[in-house]
């Protein structure tokens, strides 16, 4: 099944002319797939991403993720769908700079009523699955940039989200840090996490199974970058 559903969306802004920053776009994602989206700026990248994440709602056409209308949901219902079906990844990072790695890997969990104990037990595991469990205790200020965006991935994941969105991703990474956090992606879209990966960057659109091609609010192409004998 789907993890996402746009159906004949479209966005308008509305600042004097209309701008139709998303324009009759309809596109599955399907649950453990890995989308890579390009497109060049103003293409409508940030605007699809938007609603992806149910941080905002289409002016026409539906958005369905993980079974919910999004567009019929009020803001409060948004965002508590936003806190259990989608993980983030920012391109900065965006951790709490006062927290620890550990904290602000357990931060989602806030509002999902289970007890302190378990939360922490649980941000611990995903630390660990991102090979950072001896930072634990560390602030973000004390890691690297590498690092800090495990963390991210670490977070984007606690709540076991339907889907994964990272934005520029590596955009702040060198070469090196940024194929072992690429590799992470990986491993974790092996375990069955469906990601969804806007970058500028041909190399980093490559790591995914197809590529969205966005180019003035629609869809351009879809690029399929599975090869047949893969036997996925
Ligand atoms: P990106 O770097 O991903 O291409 P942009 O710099 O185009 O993103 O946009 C960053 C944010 O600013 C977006 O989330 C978008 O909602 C908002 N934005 C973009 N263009 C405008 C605009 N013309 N007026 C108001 N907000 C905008
Ligand atoms: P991208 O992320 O690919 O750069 P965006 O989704 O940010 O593209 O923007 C797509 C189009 O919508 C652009 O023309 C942009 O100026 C416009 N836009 C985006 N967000 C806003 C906004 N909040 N208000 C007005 N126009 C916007």
């Amino acid at each position: 099944g789907s993890a996402v559903s746009l159906e004949n969306v479209r966005k308008t802004y509305q600042l004097g002319e209309p701008v139709h920053a998303l324009d009759g776009v309809s596109l599955e994602i399907e649950r453990g797939s890995y989308t890579a989206i390009m497109g060049p700026s103003g293409s409508g990248k940030s605007t699809l991403m938007n609603l992806v994440g149910c941080l905002d709602t289409p002016t026409e056409g539906t958005v369905v993720v993980d079974g919910q209308d999004v567009g019929s949901l009020g803001g409060r219902e948004r965002t508590r769908l936003r806190g259990t079906t989608v993980g983030f990844v920012f391109q900065t990072f965006n951790l709490m700079p006062r927290l620890t790695a550990l904290e602000n890997v357990a931060l989602p969990q806030l509002f999902q009523g289970i007890d302190r104990d378990e939360q922490r037990q649980r941000a611990r595991e995903l630390l660990e699955r991102v090979g950072l469990a001896d930072r634990a205790d560390h602030l973000p200020n004390e890691l690297s940039g590498g690092q800090r965006q495990r963390v991210a991935l670490a977070r984007a994941l606690v709540n076991d989200p339907a889907i994964v969105l990272a934005d520029e991703p590596s955009g702040n990474l060198d070469t090196e840090t940024e194929a072992d956090v690429l590799d992470l992606f990986a491993e974790f879209h092996e375990g069955g996490t469906t990601m969804v990966v806007v970058t500028h960057e041909r190399h980093v659109a490559e790591r995914a199974e197809r590529i969205v091609h966005l180019l003035d609010g629609r869809i351009e192409r879809i690029e399929s970058l599975e090869e047949e004998a893969s036997g996925r």
